[in-house]
């Protein structure tokens, strides 16, 4: 089973992931992950996006198509779960086409709705959290950022779920409620 969670940043998609991985031996495909951790290893290409990931701009299709299309080269029996890809038609686009050429099938596209102040309370307190318990805090987890964040969202993400509704493969969950709750929703979902 290949599903993708769409939502904005703050959404939860990383912590339902997580969750998806431990309970259905899922792979977790992030790339967000993926480039954080090309910038600590010092790669060309993570050098390259680090001052755009900083100021919460999306980095360009053909990096982000390249790394998830790479990960996409061997099988997984449980199947991916798509954490914060795609986040534009173009990648929505190359992702069926990756999928088609494997003989895979999307199987769920799960857009998590939270508001948007609640979106910039958590990101904030993501930081402050992290801060406080001593490990690294995100550059891009501030309020400055975090507006850019979303209104990246707005203007390039937010068309995929039109995308995918029209396709028929949209399910909406309430990202407001606890985690244990939306994860129980997914699972409703995903059966
Ligand atoms: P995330 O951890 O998913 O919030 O991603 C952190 C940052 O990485 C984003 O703000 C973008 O700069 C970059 N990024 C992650 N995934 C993508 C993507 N699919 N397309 C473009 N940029 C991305």
């Amino acid at each position: 089973m290949n599903i993708i969670l769409l939502g904005p940043p703050g959404a939860g998609k990383g912590t339902q992931a997580k969750k998806l991985v431990d309970e259905r031996n899922m792979i977790q495909l992030s790339t967000g992950d993926m480039l954080r951790e090309a910038r600590s290893s010092g790669t060309e290409m993570g050098n390259k996006v680090a001052a755009i990931m900083d100021a919460g701009e999306l980095v360009t299709d053909e990096i982000v198509i390249g790394l998830i299309a790479e990960k996409l080269e061997g099988d997984h029996a449980g199947g991916f779960i798509f954490d914060g890809f795609p986040r534009t038609l173009g990648q929505a686009d190359a992702l069926g086409k990756l999928l088609a050429d494997k003989g895979a099938t999307l199987d769920a596209v799960i857009e998590m709705q939270v508001d948007d102040d609640t979106l910039v309370e958590r990101v904030v307190n993501r930081a402050k959290e992290a801060e406080a318990a001593g490990q690294p805090v995100r550059a891009d987890d501030n309020a400055e950022s975090m507006r850019t964040r979303l209104m990246e969202y707005y203007k390039k993400t937010s068309p995929l779920i039109g995308y995918y509704y029209a396709k028929g493969d949209l399910k909406s969950v309430d990202g407001l409620a606890s985690i244990d709750e939306v994860g129980a929703a997914i699972k409703a979902i995903l059966g």
